[in-house]
């Protein structure tokens, strides 16, 4: 397999206010020809660092791609760099420049002389053109290695990528495809997880596998290659399934779904409707709900009811049970439940109060702890969760913690 290296080039792209997004869209674009990338480097415009690390790059990789630095001013280092490194010369095209005069003249100005650089090219480079701005590529062959220098502006690399570069790697490129499938789990910590299918995964060098933990879910991600799209597919379900039957409920989707769509599509089968009461989330449950389109058919009405007093007036929830339990209990979730599922006359209510801090936690109750409250015309019940993070991600994983709540009742009332 072809092994790629990408180096981005800019001394901007090494403070904190630019992100290189080139070599993302660059590892994305390699991947789906089955090239894989091995490393991505940021280099400042600096002419002593940028020389090292293409030379290193092209001793070690097969196709090197440089993006930035090919701008007229001095700063923009790459052409005249890469040519060292390369133990070349830069040649001066004429063609080239009367092209860039063109370009100035089409617009009404006069060309610069600082742009006289852009017609300088790699000896023996094939030239890369840019109807979207003054920068030619090059792309150059030495001895089995191939250096593609492109432009930083992502609207004139992805272009010259696709139109000059992609035909040119597919001919040298096996026949090779790669494919991904997530399978998204709730309700599990990281590790907890990973001790479950590690002894699965770690028997396969394909499909590979990575887990993702992010703020709502944890992510894990089979990457498949095969001589053809199916064969790859194939690889990927047969690991997928093997996690699948070992994690059981805990995978929501095999299909990359958000949680409040998975919800959505057991409400609709089963011809079910919701209401929701929410407290520390604050409506963050409705509003993940209804960015479904079709939710009207399901989810009725939701309240968000923060105050005590709300709670009472809203929900019927007694003012003694808050009294004696205080807002964040079961007992208080369980009964904003009940409250609302009598109210709205659905089939499911939801609830949650909790502590999403900074302030406002005890010892008995601190910052994190939550209460979700469900309710079905047989059944009422609570969860007490203990949640990591900031407001935003107590916030978050309370929301996605009581989605998830329903979702498990829901399939349990499917098998029962
Ligand atoms: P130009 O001829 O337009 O100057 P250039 O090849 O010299 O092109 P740079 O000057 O290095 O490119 O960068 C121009 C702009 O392109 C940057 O300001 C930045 O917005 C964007 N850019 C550069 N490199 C990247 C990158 N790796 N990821 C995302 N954007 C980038």
């Amino acid at each position: 397999m072809l092994c790629a290296e990408i180096v981005a080039i800019g001394s901007e792209l090494l403070t904190p206010d630019k992100t290189d997004t080139n070599s993302l869209w660059l590892t994305a674009a390699l991947n789906e020809i089955g090239i894989e990338v091995k490393l991505k480097t940021t280099v400042g415009d600096d002419e002593l660092r940028l020389e090292e690390t293409i030379r290193d790059a092209l001793s070690r990789s097969d196709i090197v791609i440089t993006t930035g630095g090919l701008g007229p001013t001095e700063d923009d280092i790459t052409r005249k760099v890469s040519a060292k490194a390369l133990d070349r010369e830069l040649v001066f095209k004429e063609e080239l420049l009367e092209e860039l005069r063109e370009r100035f003249r089409a617009y009404g100005y006069e060309m610069p002389e600082t742009n006289r650089s852009q017609a300088y090219v790699i000896s023996g480079a094939t030239i890369l053109p840019n109807p979207n701005g003054s920068a030619v590529g090059m792309l150059v062959e030495t001895d089995k290695k191939l250096l593609i220098v492109l432009p930083g502006p992502p609207r004139e690399m992805k272009p010259m990528f696709r139109d000059h570069i992609l035909p040119k790697l597919n001919e040298t490129a096996p026949e090779i495809y790669v494919k991904r499938k997530t399978l998204k789990v709730s309700g599990m910590g990281e590790s907890a997880l990973d001790e479950l299918i590690a002894p699965i995964y770690t028997a396969y060098k394909n499909p590979q596998t990575a887990t993702l933990f992010n703020k709502t879910a944890i992510d894990i991600q089979l990457t498949a290659q095969g001589k053809t799209e199916e064969d790859a597919d194939s690889l990927n379900q047969e690991l997928a399934q093997k996690i699948s039957e070992k994690l059981g409920v805990a995978v929501f989707s095999t299909i990359g779904e958000k949680m409040e769509e998975v919800v959505g599509k057991l409400l609709t089968q089963t011809g079910k409707t919701l209401s929701v009461a929410e407290s520390c989330t604050g409506g963050l449950i409705g509003e993940r709900l209804t960015n479904v389109s079709g939710s009207s058919k399901y989810f009725f009405e939701g309240a968000i009811t923060y105050s005590n007093e709300a709670k009472t007036r809203a929900l019927g929830v007694p003012k003694d049970l808050i009294d004696k339990h205080g807002a964040v209990s079961a007992e208080v979730a369980e009964s904003m439940a009940v409250g609302m599922r009598e109210r709205a006359k659905t089939d499911y209510a939801i609830s949650v109060t909790g502590v999403a801090g900074p302030t406002g936690g005890t010892e008995e109750k601190p910052v994190g702890t939550v209460f979700v409250g469900y309710a079905v015309n047989s059944e009422t019940r609570s969860l007490r969760l203990n949640l990591p993070g900031d407001r935003n991600l107590i916030r978050w994983r309370s929301s996605q913690a009581a989605l998830d709540y329903l979702r498990r009742k829901i399939l349990e009332a499917g098998d029962e």
